[in-house]
């Protein structure tokens, strides 16, 4: 059952690429002849969150415009299925590997499998541990959980805190965790911050942010003041526990993507914060390293090293934006990033 659904997954092979073996295996290049057109493989773990299908999108268009092919997989959270379309990817004749990791250990199986024939890998958002990853490209997921807890932290200094985190198994999960603790620390120190749950939500589901808010109103009388959220859809999952108990808009609730719902809660007093990653950035800048590397050219971007356990990966790490019901105006709406009447539907 299992096999045919991967199967089904990696889709059949119609392509003439398929049939061709990558030239220069055993770890030779594979750069494209000259005037040949560059093919890419992007190996996505999930289309879920809004955020990705505009990720893969601007991607695509991006790279397109830069005269490459692009072919797309995306793994619904599933590391063995994650491996195996990379897999067919590189046996696809791509020149170069973009990775959103489901799983930042697990996926360093491809980058072997990858420079084994020659194919550069570049971590597109989540970074890859533990491997000889040649790129990463993301937003500084530190920063964002920086911000996320300067925000809390400046409007409730003090009172009871939930922690809802992100996946365990994403190393953003655990930059934003670091980010925000940083930020906490001084006040838990000084017990003006009384941290009273503190949970990761298995693949950044709102139902276990749900689950985890449900039971952490239940064992504290409802007496939360603020909700560090890691992302907008697990805070939406928050926010619907809090609604079961007539808390909304009463508790501050943080969250990060600028998803259109959430500017919704934003507008409508629900949600207090969000933190805004124009996609628009990260995927051109995705898309030019991918094809400078594909067809070996330098690339002059100032990089700052990243240490995945195994090197220091030359990075390029973007600024996350704060936003509230006082900027959202001002940034997301004056960037095109979500329409000023979806925003506003239900409240003006
Ligand atoms: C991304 C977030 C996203 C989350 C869930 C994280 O790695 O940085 O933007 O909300 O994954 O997909």
């Amino acid at each position: 059952m299992r096999k045919v659904a991967l199967a089904l997954a990696l889709g059949a092979c119609t392509l003439p690429a398929c049939s061709q073996k990558p030239e220069g295996g055993g770890g030779a290049s594979v750069a494209p002849p000259a005037g040949k057109q560059v093919v890419i493989g992007f190996s996505m773990d999930t289309l879920k969150e809004e955020r990705w299908q505009r990720d893969r999108d601007l991607f695509v268009k991006h790279a397109e415009a830069a005269g490459a092919q692009v072919k797309v997989q995306a793994a619904n959270s599933d590391d063995a299925l994650q491996n195996a379309q990379a897999e067919n990817l590189l046996t696809q004749g791509v020149q170069v590997l973009v990775v959103v990791p489901h799983n930042a250990k697990t996926t360093a199986t491809i980058v072997e499998s990858a420079h084994k024939m020659g194919v550069p890998v570049i971590a597109y958002d989540r970074l890859i541990r533990d491997s000889d990853l040649d790129y990463y490209i993301s937003f500084d997921a530190q920063r964002v959980g920086e911000l996320q807890a300067e925000y809390a932290a400046k409007h409730k200094p003090k009172g009871n805190y939930v922690l809802i985190g992100g996946a365990p198994t994403d190393n953003n999960a655990v930059l934003v965790r670091e980010g925000q603790m940083k930020v906490l620390k001084p006040s838990i120190d000084k017990g003006d911050i009384k941290v009273v749950a503190d949970q990761w939500a298995k693949d950044w589901q709102a139902v276990e942010a749900l689950k985890i808010m449900e039971n952490a109103l239940t064992r504290n009388n409802n007496q939360v003041d603020a909700v560090v959220v890691s992302n907008d859809g697990t805070a939406g999952g928050a926010i619907q526990a809090l609604g079961e108990q007539k808390l909304s808009g009463k508790v501050l609730v943080t969250g990060q993507d600028a998803d259109l719902a959430a500017c919704q809660r934003i507008v409508a007093g629900t949600q207090t914060m969000t933190i805004y990653k124009p996609i628009d950035a990260l995927a051109s800048k995705a898309a030019e390293i991918a094809v400078k590397l594909a067809k070996k050219q330098p690339i002059s971007d100032a990089t700052r090293p990243l240490n995945n356990g195994r090197k220091d990966v030359p990075s390029i790490l973007l600024e996350p934006i704060q936003v509230d019901k006082d900027n959202l105006d001002a940034t997301i709406i004056k960037d095109g990033y979500h329409k000023r009447e979806d925003v506003y539907k239900e409240v003006k």
